[in-house]
């Protein structure tokens, strides 16, 4: 694109992306037992296929003159039971109809439960208050022995069987689907289907039923076993399949007073029970961890304590460097591996920070710079995140490669987090005072009632009323601009050296902004700690931030004094985003959106990232790497045609 298309605004065309993301196939496979339990299975699925079509012995069809034959005697591969039957014929048509059964009754028992469950968790009131006392009567009674009780009004066979194993697991489901829907009637996309004037019906149709199928998924495929075992055990009692037929259950049941002297005729059908449901166990248990929406981002494993490091020999010997420094990052890159795709979040950022210093770090959603600020303390999850190189010097010391007990002791200590959302990260079950005392019990050692005097003091200094009562108030009690400032009262509570606030007022409204940054900054300049101040808000830089440093698909593209930046901004990127920026007193001015989209990280363009959207941009800004150069001595920029040289 040329750079004068970019100047009107076109949009950059957007190259072809691959989703990077693993396929539902190769997840699957990852996970060995499901894979060995779905291979199973279909080994034993073929068998029952084929099974008209083997030349087997009549299953039921007695020879009394070949009793009790053991296995691999002549003409019978597993021997012969009490009747002179094959058991190897009568094992093939026994364990198709084992699981056309217990197949058939899981169906019955998920549409049926299913139903109810969504009828009450979607209309609630009078409706959920009949069928969930229906549901109830029916727990109210040991389920093995509702079974029998309604195999015993129906009859013996296997079609009643199948109706008493499907009626007592219909609670399961019920209860499962109800508490899964009730969740869902009151959401907004609900709402929002109600007032777009649809029906109750298509509501349910095509806005609750979609939601909810996965659950409905996961429950069949986690219970199909149990309901053949259940299936298996009435056949057993004598209830289910009735001679001459035969299924799993009736197999053992026959084979059980031959324990002793002929084993072989009740085991082998037994054996078949367990591979069978073990299979079903293993394939479900794979199918639920498919359909997390968590797990299919690649995520298999529970994430680390801290992120994995992978960086070069020669960076772990590099001897610290000595500055007055409070941090120094250098050439720090964190990757995150998903399938074959890697993902360059943090490409190679370096920038100090000086004793009292505010330095900001803005860029758009996406920039890395969360990433850049959790890579410090090792807080970036793995899988998928991995360090990959550079260096973090906290007043000189390497952070990057410290085993977990060392990184504990310095989260919370010597630096601090204040994070976005209070709302989220205070614990909902602690009180305020509670958490601040237990955040400075953690580094100092103080008893509970000197770290909750100082856990008021703390309050106090924030500004929040009536520190003292306020202390014993949950997180909920509170408006969002008191819990931020409970999370700047956690963050202080061990004098830091440190501050990163990762936006800490994007949730509030304006004028709580502005008392939240007040109140930041004077604590910052009274404690003497430095802040790395992450945002996207030019506004709020200018306030608070010393220098600034722009991001820019995982690299900075531009640092220097705030004031610098922001009335001649060098880099092209840095000009676009302060021209988004509403300024008062200037009501006609037009803000320019920045036109396409910034590049996927796994996918970099050679040369400059800002390339398609710049609309300075020349054949020589994609041919090679460009460097972070000096316009003086503290004004860097990654350009090789800055704004402020070419004006
Ligand atoms: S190097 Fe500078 S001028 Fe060239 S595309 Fe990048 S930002 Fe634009």
């Amino acid at each position: 694109m040329s750079g004068a298309q970019a100047a009107a605004g076109a949009p950059a065309p957007a190259a072809k992306r691959r989703s990077g993301r693993p396929s539902a196939l190769s997840l699957f496979a990852r996970n060995q037992l499901a894979a060995f339990g779905a291979g199973l299975l279909l080994v034993i699925l073929l068998l029952v296929l084929l099974t008209p079509l083997l030349p087997l012995p009549d299953p039921a069809a007695t020879d009394p003159v070949n009793r009790l034959l053991r296995p691999l005697a002549e003409g019978h591969l597993l021997g012969s039971d009490h009747l002179g039957r094959d058991i190897f014929s009568r094992l093939l048509w026994g364990t198709g109809v084992s699981l056309l059964v217990g197949l058939s009754a899981t169906s019955v028992a998920a549409i049926f439960g299913s139903t109810i469950g969504i009828l009450a968790g979607y209309f609630g009131g009078r409706a959920d208050t009949l069928l969930m006392r229906g549901i109830d009567m029916l727990m109210a009674f040991p389920y093995i022995l509702l079974a029998l009780a309604i195999v015993a009004a129906l009859g013996p066979g296997l079609l009643n069987a199948l109706f008493a194993i499907a009626i007592v697991n219909i609670p399961f489901f019920a209860r499962n689907i109800r508490g899964v829907t009730l969740g869902l009637a009151n959401r907004e996309f609900i709402d929002a289907a109600r007032l777009s004037g649809k029906s109750n019906v298509s509501i349910l149709l095509t806005e609750v039923l979609p939601n909810v199928l996965p659950v409905i998924v996961i429950t069949v495929s986690t219970t199909v076993g149990w309901m053949i075992l259940e299936t298996a055990g009435l056949s057993f009692l004598g209830l289910g399949a009735q001679p001459p037929a035969a299924d799993l259950g009736s197999m053992l049941g026959e084979g059980r007073k031959l324990l002793i002297t002929a084993p072989h005729v009740s085991v082998i059908p037994g054996v078949m029970i367990f591979l069978v449901v073990m299979s079903i166990n293993l394939l479900g248990d794979g199918i639920r961890d498919l359909l997390d929406p968590r797990l299919k981002s690649g995520a298999l494993a529970r994430p680390a304590p801290f992120t994995a490091v992978d960086r070069p020999v020669s960076q772990l010997a590099a001897a610290s460097i000595q500055d007055d420094s409070v941090l120094a990052v250098e050439d720090l890159r964190t990757q995150f591996r998903i399938g074959s795709d890697v993902y360059r979040a943090v490409d190679g950022v370096s920038f100090d920070i000086q004793p009292h210093e505010c330095l900001g770090l803005v860029g758009e959603s996406g920039s890395g710079k969360s990433v850049t600020a959790l890579s410090l303390l090792g807080l970036v999850a793995t899988p998928p995140g991995r360090i990959v190189g550079g260096r973090v010097l906290l007043q000189g010391r390497d952070l990057i490669g410290l085993d977990a007990a060392g990184l504990r002791a310095i989260r919370g200590d010597q630096v601090a987090y204040i994070f976005q959302d209070p709302l989220t990260t205070l614990h909902p079950l602690f009180s305020i005072g509670d958490q601040i005392a237990e955040a400075i019990r953690c580094h100092r050692p103080l008893s509970y009632k000197e770290a909750w005097a100082a856990a008021v003091t703390l309050l106090d200094s924030v500004r929040i009323p009536n520190a003292a009562g306020r202390a014993a108030a949950y997180p909920h009690e509170l408006s969002g601009g008191m819990r931020q400032r409970v999370s700047i009262a956690m963050a202080l509570a061990n004098d830091p050296t440190l501050l990163i606030a990762d936006e800490p007022t994007t949730a509030l409204d304006v004028t709580v902004q502005a008392q939240v940054l007040k109140l930041l900054d004077q604590l910052r300049s009274r404690s003497g700690a430095s802040l790395l101040f992450i945002t996207h808000d030019f506004g709020v830089v200018s306030e608070v931030c010393h220098r600034v440093a722009v991001m820019y698909a995982g690299r900075i593209v531009e640092i220097g004094p705030t004031e610098d930046v922001l009335s001649a901004p060098a880099h092209p990127y840095t000009e676009r985003l302060i021209a988004c920026v509403p300024r008062l007193g200037e009501p006609g001015r037009r803000l320019e959106a920045i036109a396409g989209l910034p590049p996927a990280v796994n996918h970099l363009p050679p040369g400059c990232a800002f390339a398609e959207r710049c609309p300075h941009a020349e054949d020589a800004c994609r041919a090679g790497e460009i460097s972070l150069d000096g316009l003086n001595d503290r004004h860097l920029v990654r350009c090789i045609k800055p704004r402020r040289a070419a004006s």
